[in-house]
C-alpha cells in the first residue's frame, strides 16, 4: 500500500512530537508499506515569521512573504528526516522545487496545478520514507508560492490524488470532526463518517479542521480521506462520497464569528445596480458572501451583504468611493456579527429543518439579521454574542448531543 500522512503543526511543534511522528510513519513502513509524510511547519511558527516580517515591513511584497513562509516547511521537515535518521530509518525530505509542485503564479494564494511525481516515486523505490514540505509550490517564474494559510492539507491530499494513494491521512490535534466545536458545545459527538459536501460547508463556515481546498480537491479526485489525531489511535472521521451510517438531518453546526454586515440603502431599482456595487467590490478584491435584496418601493432598494470582518473597513470605503456611480442614500456597517451554519445532506429530502432552525432561534430569544441557505445548509447571521447560545440550541434541538 502508498500512504499519505499529513501532520500539522501541532503534531511537529517540539521534539518529541515530531518524534512520535516518526514512530507512527515507522510503523505503516515496518509493515511493508510506502509511506510519503506532508508536514506543516512547527507549531505557530507560521504565525512567527508573519510578525518577523511585519516587524521589518508593514507591508512586505508577497513574493517575499512566500520565500520566508515556505522556510516553516522547510525546518520541519528536515528535522523529521533527521529524526527517522536518529530511529535508523531511510528517509529523504523534499521541498516544493525538489518534487516539482506546479501551481499558479499568485503569491500567497496559489493552486496547485501539476504534481511530478517521478522524484518520490524513485525514492520510495529505494524503500525510503519520503518527507514533503506542505503548502508551498513553485510557480512559472521559477519561485515559491504558498497555497493559503492551512495548505498543507491540500498538498496532501493533492499528493495522494497524484501518486494515486491507497490512503490519505491528515493527522492533526482534535480527533475527527465533531458536530460543533467541542470548545463550544460540550457534548458535541466526533462523526464516523461525512460526505465531502457537507464536509465543504462546514469548512468554509468555520469549522477549522480542514482547508476547504483539500476538501473541494479530495471530492474531485474521490480522494477518501481521514481526520484523525496524531496524539491517540482513536478511528477518527471518513470522508467520502456517500456515507453509510444511518443519518440524522443535521450533520454539524459551525459558526464563524470575523463577520460584517454591510447595507446600502436608497439604491435605485433598475437593472445594473446590484452589477455596479458587487462589481466594486469584486475589483478590489473583496469576496462577498451572504446577500440580501430588498423588496423595491419608491422606485428605490437596498442591498445588504456580509464580507470577512477584516474586509470591512476596506469595503465600506469601496463603495463610499463609488458614491457617485451607485447613487444610495446610506451606508451602514455593523461589525460584530456572526453566522451560524446547520449543515447535513439529509436536509435535502426532508421540509421543515429551515423552519425548525427558525423556531429553536426563536425559543432563545435570537434575533436572525440575514438568512441564507443551499440544498444542505441554513445559514443565519446574527450578534456575535449569541453564538454560544445559538450553536447549542441547534446542536440541541436536531439530536446531535452524545
Ligand atoms: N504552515 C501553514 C499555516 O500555518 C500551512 C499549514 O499549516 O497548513 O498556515
Ligand atoms: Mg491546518
Amino acid at each position: 500500500m502508498l500512504i499519505v500522512k499529513k501532520f500539522g503543526g501541532t503534531s511537529v511543534a517540539n521534539k518529541e512530537r515530531i518524534y512520535n511522528v516518526a514512530r507512527r510513519c515507522i510503523d505503516e513502513y515496518q509493515k511493508g508499506n510506502d509511506v510519503v509524510v506532508i508536514l506543516s511547519a512547527m507549531g505557530k511558527m507560521t504565525d512567527e515569521l508573519i510578525e518577523m516580517a511585519k516587524n521589518i515591513n508593514h507591508n512586505p511584497s508577497k513574493r517575499e512573504m512566500d520565500m520566508l513562509l515556505t522556510t516553516g516547511e522547510q525546518t520541519s521537515v528536515a528535522l523529521a528526516a533527521m529524526a527517522f535518521d536518529a530511529l535508523g530509518v531511510p528517509a529523504i525530505s523534499l521541498n516544493a522545487f525538489q518534487v516539482a509542485m506546479h501551481t499558479t503564479s499568485n503569491y500567497s494564494n496559489a493552486r496547485l496545478k501539476r504534481i511530478d511525481t517521478e522524484r518520490i516515486r524513485h525514492e520510495l523505490d529505494q524503500r525510503k520514507i519520503v518527507i514533503v514540505t506542505g503548502f508551498q509550490g513553485i510557480n512559472k517564474y521559477g519561485d515559491y508560492t504558498t497555497l493559503g494559510r492551512g495548505g498543507s492539507d491540500t498538498t496532501a491530499v493533492a499528493l495522494a490524488a497524484a501518486l494515486k494513494a491507497d490512503a490519505c491521512e491528515i493527522y492533526t490535534d482534535v480527533d475527527g470532526v465533531y458536530t460543533a466545536d467541542p470548545r463550544i458545545v460540550r457534548n458535541a459527538k466526533k462523526l464516523t463518517e461525512i460526505t465531502y459536501d457537507e464536509m465543504l460547508d462546514l469548512a468554509t463556515l468555520g469549522a477549522g479542521v480542514l482547508h476547504n481546498r483539500s476538501v473541494e480537491m479530495a471530492k474531485k479526485y474521490g480522494v477518501q480521506l481521514v481526520v484523525r489525531s496524531s496524539l491517540t489511535n482513536e478511528e477518527g472521521t471518513v470522508l467520502k462520497e456517500e456515507v453509510k451510517v444511518e443519518r440524522m438531518l443535521i450533520s454539524g453546526v459551525a459558526s464563524d464569528k470575523n463577520c460584517a454586515k454591510i447595507s446600502v440603502v436608497g439604491l435605485s431599482d433598475k437593472p445594473g445596480t446590484a452589477f455596479r456595487l458587487f462589481d466594486a467590490l469584486a475589483s478590489a478584491n473583496i469576496n462577498v458572501d451572504m446577500i440580501l435584496q430588498s423588496v423595491g418601493r419608491d422606485n428605490t432598494q437596498d442591498i445588504a451583504f456580509t464580507v470577512v470582518g477584516d474586509y470591512a473597513d476596506d469595503a465600506v470605503k469601496v463603495i463610499e468611493d463609488n458614491k457617485s456611480r451607485l447613487k444610495y442614500q446610506k451606508l451602514e456597517c455593523e461589525k460584530g456579527v456572526a453566522k451560524v451554519s446547520i449543515v447535513g445532506a439529509g436536509m435535502m429530502s426532508n421540509p421543515g429543518v429551515a423552519a425548525k432552525m427558525f423556531e429553536c432561534l426563536y425559543n432563545s430569544n435570537i434575533n436572525i439579521k440575514m438568512i441564507s441557505t443551499s440544498e444542505i445548509r441554513v445559514t443565519v447571521l446574527i450578534d456575535e454574542k449569541e453564538v454560544e447560545k445559538a450553536v447549542n440550541a441547534a446542536h440541541d434541538i436536531f439530536g446531535l448531543a452524545d
